[in-house]
């Protein structure tokens, strides 16, 4: 199965940046982009690809141990970026230290449960609001327009093990669906 770790943003940070996402609809190019849907939204920790049945158990406790071995921290969502004119996301601020740490160790969690994962080019966080169609949108209206957005503050005492359900063959405009299928609580401090 298709699987991610991630930081799930609560319901009321998701209701303040979906109002956001609906202003942003408004501008030119809007439609050119395949918009996320708020339901999925989520800051991936890593990515795992396709992992075998087995492997889930030893995982998921390597997940939680990584989790115990973090403590909770403040997060919001804050401004925008983008990844070339392939991707518009939302951005994050706070303890943007404590997220990075938290996704070092979810990756070393999945690498000493035998999964063989990219060499990450550096952590972005990032929480990706839309994917840019066959044609090319400029993007940068859509960042500069983000840019003095920010939510209220959420404290961050969880992580999720998510299963991403990719659409079906070759049926256009189905976004995959998202499926928590671990959640671990954070340890105390340090
Ligand atoms: P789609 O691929 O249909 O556009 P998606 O990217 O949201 O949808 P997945 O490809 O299953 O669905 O990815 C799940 C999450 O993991 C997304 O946040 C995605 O950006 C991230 N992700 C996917 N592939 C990688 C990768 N190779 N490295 C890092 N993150 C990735
Ligand atoms: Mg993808």
């Amino acid at each position: 199965m298709r699987l991610f770790a991630a930081v799930l943003p609560p319901a009321v940070a998701v209701d303040e940046l979906a109002a956001e996402v609906r202003e942003l609809k408004q501008l030119p190019g809007a439609d050119g982009l395949r918009w996320t849907e708020p339901a999925g939204w989520h800051f991936t920790l890593a990515f795992m690809g396709e992992v075998p049945e087995e492997t889930v158990p030893g995982l998921s406790e390597r997940l939680a141990r990584a989790a115990h071995r973090t403590e909770p921290f403040p997060l919001a969502l804050h401004g925008g970026g983008r990844f070339g004119d392939r991707a518009l996301w939302a951005g994050a601020s706070g303890r943007l230290d404590v997220l990075r740490r938290l996704a070092e160790r979810a990756d070393a969690a999945a690498r000493k449960a035998g999964i063989d994962m990219d060499r990450h080019r550096g952590y972005t966080p990032h929480l990706t609001l839309a994917r840019s169609r066959a044609a090319a949108v400029d993007l940068r209206p859509f960042v500069a327009a983000l840019d003095g957005f920010e939510g209220g503050p959420w404290t961050v005492g969880e992580l999720s093990l998510v299963r991403s359900h990719l659409p079906r063959g070759g049926i256009t405009g189905q976004r995959p669906r998202y499926e928590e299928v671990g959640r671990w609580p954070f340890g105390g401090a340090g």
